[in-house]
């Protein structure tokens, strides 16, 4: 199958390399001539162009741009693409694309796959990031099956667990556990810049280990996706954000009450919930 990817950054060119694996043949479009030259000669893509006008010989194109590009790419895209062409897409926020997007192009299936990296770009792209990862599906009535079943094809040959929900609920979901955590983390890193004896700020940063390394991780990675999870997702993460703060606000006054045996009962609750979330 030719398949075309538009974004050669790290989700297009780990999509990419597995497409290639897969014997697909590869079209990708990016923004930079020296992205173009990379994904090539890194084997994750057989033909690249800054010129939109490549793809209109792909029968399946994703779309891997930063979100807020999302939406105007594939209206410029969709001028050098025959009706039959299935465009998908890898944005993790899902209703204002899926919205925006499913009236113009009848063959859009919404996509998510929930697995990444702190770094960006395309030197940051490996094979197989998406093995045993979840991949949201996101169709709406009037996307055609054809359209859905193709692009599961696609994502199953990847070895990613395929989902399927309502663009509306998949925002929801991934706010509590992907862009409640990037801000969490993000809060977390700042108030330990915070502190104000220089001697102690120095003695954290060389104690740092396995634990804040854990908790910190998601707080400093792209500050551009950062912004558009939260620009995109807003309503939602505000939702999460204002929970988190009421839990917070429990855990301060128990520690203030010294109530250890409510701390523990509390983390014990916690520690056996987890593994509904992480094997
Ligand atoms: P990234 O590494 O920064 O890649 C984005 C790429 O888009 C860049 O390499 C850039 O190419 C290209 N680009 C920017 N403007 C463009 C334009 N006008 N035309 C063509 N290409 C353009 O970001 P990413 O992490 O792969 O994220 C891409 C998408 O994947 C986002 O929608 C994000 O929500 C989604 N996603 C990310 C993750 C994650 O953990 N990172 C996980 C799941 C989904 P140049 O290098 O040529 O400038």
């Amino acid at each position: 199958m030719k398949i075309g990817i538009l974004g050669l950054g790290l989700i297009g060119g780990c999509l990419g390399f597995d497409l290639r694996s897969q014997g697909h043949h590869v079209l990708g479009v990016s923004c930079r001539q020296s992205t173009c030259e990379k994904a090539i000669n890194l084997g994750s893509v057989d033909q690249a162009s800054l010129d939109l006008s490549l793809l209109a010989s792909a029968e399946v194109v994703f779309i891997c741009t930063p979100i807020g590009l999302i939406v105007p790419q594939v209206k410029e895209l969709i001028t050098h693409l025959p009706k039959a062409a299935i465009i998908t897409d890898v944005g993790s926020v899902k209703m204002p694309i899926v919205e925006a997007i499913s009236p113009v192009w009848e063959n859009f299936v919404g996509g998510h796959p929930m697995a990444g990296k702190t770094d960006a770009g395309i030197e940051a792209a490996q094979r197989n990031l998406f093995v045993n990862r979840p991949y949201v599906l996101t169709p709406v009535a009037t996307t055609p099956s054809n359209a859905v079943t193709i692009v599961e094809e696609i994502v199953r040959s990847l070895g990613s667990i395929i989902y399927h929900c309502q663009p509306e609920q998949h925002d929801r979901a991934v706010s509590w556990i992907s862009h409640l955590p990037v801000i969490v983390s993000a809060s977390l890193i700042a108030a330990c810049l915070s502190e104000t004896d220089p001697e102690i700020a120095a003695l954290a940063q060389n104690f740092a280990s396995s634990g804040f390394r854990d908790t910190s991780r998601v707080g400093g990675g792209n500050p551009e996706l950062g912004v558009m999870m939260a620009q995109y997702n807003r309503q939602a993460l505000l939702n999460s954000l204002y929970q988190y703060r009421e839990n917070l606000d429990e855990f301060i006054h128990i520690i203030e009450g010294k109530n250890w045996e409510l701390l523990a009962e509390k983390i014990k609750l916690n520690h056996q919930a987890l593994h509904n979330f992480l094997e």
